[in-house]
Parts: C-alpha cells; structure tokens; sequence
C-alpha cells in the first residue's frame, strides 16, 4: 500500500509495480483536499514548475540522471511535459500530472483508491507530503512520539501572461545558460538598483514625486506593494517625497542603520526588502514621524 499519490508516491507505486509487486495506491484528492493543490491529478506540482538543473554537475543534475537510469516515471513524464527553460528542467504542470496519471492508472500492477488513509500501512509507504492531512499527521506524531511535525513555505504566483506590461519587461537566458531566452526579466534603472538594493540615496528635488500632491498611493517600485498614501503626504522642504506614516505598519520593515557615522533607522519594503529610505523624529502631527523616502523606490498610483 502506498499513501498519497503525489511525486513521491507516484513514483513510489511505479517502482514498486514494475518490479512485479501488486501496489493500491491511496490519494485523498479530491474527496479531501489539501491547502494548495488545485487538482484531483496524481503528481500535481503545487509551485514551482521547475525540477532545477539537468546539469550533470550539479547534484540535482546527477540525481535526475539516475533516477531517469532507473527507470523514474516522474522523469519520464517530466521529459514528456517539457517546456523551454534553459538548462533547468521545466514542465508544463497540467500535461506533467496528466502523463503521471495516465502511465500510474495504466499499469496492471497498481489501484487507484480514492479517499483519505487515516491509520499507517503495515507494510506500505507513506508519501503524503508537506501537505499530510490532519487526522494522518496526529498518527504519525504519535507514531514518532513527537508533536513537532510543522510545515510552513510560500507559494510562487502562477501569473497570466496578459496580465505583464511587456514594455518593461525583457527576454533572456537565466544566468546566460541554454541557447534561448526562456525567462522574462523585469529590470530596475541604475538609479533605482542602487537605491532599493545598495541602499544609495537620491539626489533631493531630483524625484517628480516630491512636488506630487494628487490623491493616490505611493507603491513600491519593484513589487508594487502599497507603501504610503497621500493622506499622510507632506511638504519637509527637504527635497525627498515625504510622509508621517506608511500606509499600514506591517508593510514596512524598519532597521537600524549605522552607516555614514550616524545612527539612522531605515525603512524597507517589507515583502520584496527594497530600500525606500530612512525614518526620522521630527515629523508634523500627528505621529511627529517624518519617512524621508527616495522617489524612484516609489511609483504612485493616481486614485481613480
Ligand atoms: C506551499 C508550497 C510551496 C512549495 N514550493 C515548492 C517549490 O517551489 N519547489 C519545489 O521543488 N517544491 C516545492 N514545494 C514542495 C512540493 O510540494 C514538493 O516538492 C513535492 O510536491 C513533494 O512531493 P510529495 O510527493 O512529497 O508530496 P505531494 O506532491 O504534495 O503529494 C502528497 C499527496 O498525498 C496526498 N495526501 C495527503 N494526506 C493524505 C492522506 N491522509 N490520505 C491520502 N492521501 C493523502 C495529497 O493529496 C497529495 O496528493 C512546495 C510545497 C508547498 C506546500
Ligand atoms: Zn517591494
């Protein structure tokens, strides 16, 4: 018996299958399912669509070579799926899962089963992933005497291509491996790189943003996360765009910066880490805050 018909366990049942042993595969989805999967498809990548490196000399390389060496079902499809991406083995999700299942549900030697396993197999695999559903986690820990078994990660977007300006954008190889220009790359102006990620300065009044005084939001230039409004928007005759708040606290990351023989606190974009610009104590009311911010660390947004 094997437990979870992801990558893992997909692979877990072919193997085990095509060296002549009879395999009931056990998947929950979609009777129950998991925070991230979207599918009821066996082998359904949740992120990512990239397997890394099919370069020998990387060990993620090597490891795919044997596995595909021992007769990997996961790779096969993976090959099958396959999209441009330079040296990394990249696939198209939907046609990935689709080969898996149809190779997985083919084979003679394995049943599918629907439906939620909720006590371990003896002797069987457990292969459900990060993603373990609730009642089976609870027997493992207990299992394992532990009540530690945690799991936390980020998901990467999938974004509609329609959806991307393509005047800022550019194709090209990454890292310039691969023949073709697989990947798009959404590039900062050199003034821009050395404020967001070498923390640099502006010169003052150089920002068209520091005589704006239209209703709208000031968001990060490189991630487009909301940081300032216009209501907090004032005039500090300093020659950089400044406010008395950001738009909600938990937007901004604040640091203490030691730089330049001074003891500043810096003030980054809390979800891409960008430089946007110091925060000092003698602002108008009401908070007394002035954030003295570099206008090509902020694009505004005209309220409609
Ligand atoms: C949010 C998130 C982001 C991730 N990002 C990446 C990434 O960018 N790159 C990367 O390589 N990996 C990423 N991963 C990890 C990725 O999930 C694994 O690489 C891969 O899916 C693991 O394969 P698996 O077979 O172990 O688990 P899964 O592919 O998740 O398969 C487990 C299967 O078990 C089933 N299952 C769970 N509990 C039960 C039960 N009690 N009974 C029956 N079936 C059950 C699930 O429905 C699922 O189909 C991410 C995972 C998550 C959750
Ligand atoms: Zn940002």
């Amino acid at each position: 018996m094997v437990v979870g018909g992801g990558l893992a366990g997909s692979e877990a049942a072919w193997a085990l299958a095509e060296r002549g042993v009879r395999v009931t595969l056990h998947e929950m989805r979609p009777l129950v399912r998991t925070p991230a999967h979207q599918t009821d498809g066996l082998a359904e990548l949740v992120c990512s669509n990239s397997f890394k490196s099919s370069e020998l000399v990387t060990p993620h390389g090597l490891l795919k070579a044997e596995m595909r060496r021992l007769g990997s079902i996961i790779l096969q499809a993976a090959d099958q799926a396959r999209v441009p991406g330079g040296a990394a083995l990249a696939v198209d999700r939907v046609a990935f899962s689709a080969a898996v299942q149809e190779r997985v549900t083919a084979h003679p030697n394995i049943t599918l089963v629907r439906g939620e396993v909720t006590a371990l197999p003896s002797p069987g695999v457990v292969a459900t992933g990060p993603l373990t559903s609730a009642a089976l986690s609870e027997v493992i820990g207990a299992r394992l005497g532990t009540r530690g078994l945690a799991f936390f990660d980020a998901i990467a977007p999938i974004v509609a291509d329609e959806s991307l300006d393509h005047t800022r954008l550019y194709r090209a190889s990454r890292y310039g491996k691969g023949a073709g220009d697989d990947y798009l790359n959404a590039p900062l102006t050199a003034e821009q790189y050395n404020v967001m990620r070498q923390k640099g300065t502006e010169a003052p009044y150089s920002s068209p943003l520091n005589d704006l005084h239209e209703k709208g939001t000031f968001v990060c230039a490189a991630c487009e996360l909301p940081l300032f409004s216009s209501a907090t928007k004032f005039d500090s005759g300093t020659g950089w765009p400044s406010f008395w708040a950001p738009i909600k606290k938990e937007n901004v990351r604040e640091e203490v910066d030691n730089s330049l023989s001074m003891t500043r606190t810096e003030v980054l974009c809390a979800r891409c880490d960008a430089h946007s610009g110091h925060v000092f104590d003698d602002g108008p009311k009401p908070t007394g805050l002035r954030y003295c911010m570099n206008g090509v660390a902020l694009r505004f947004v005209r309220k409609p």
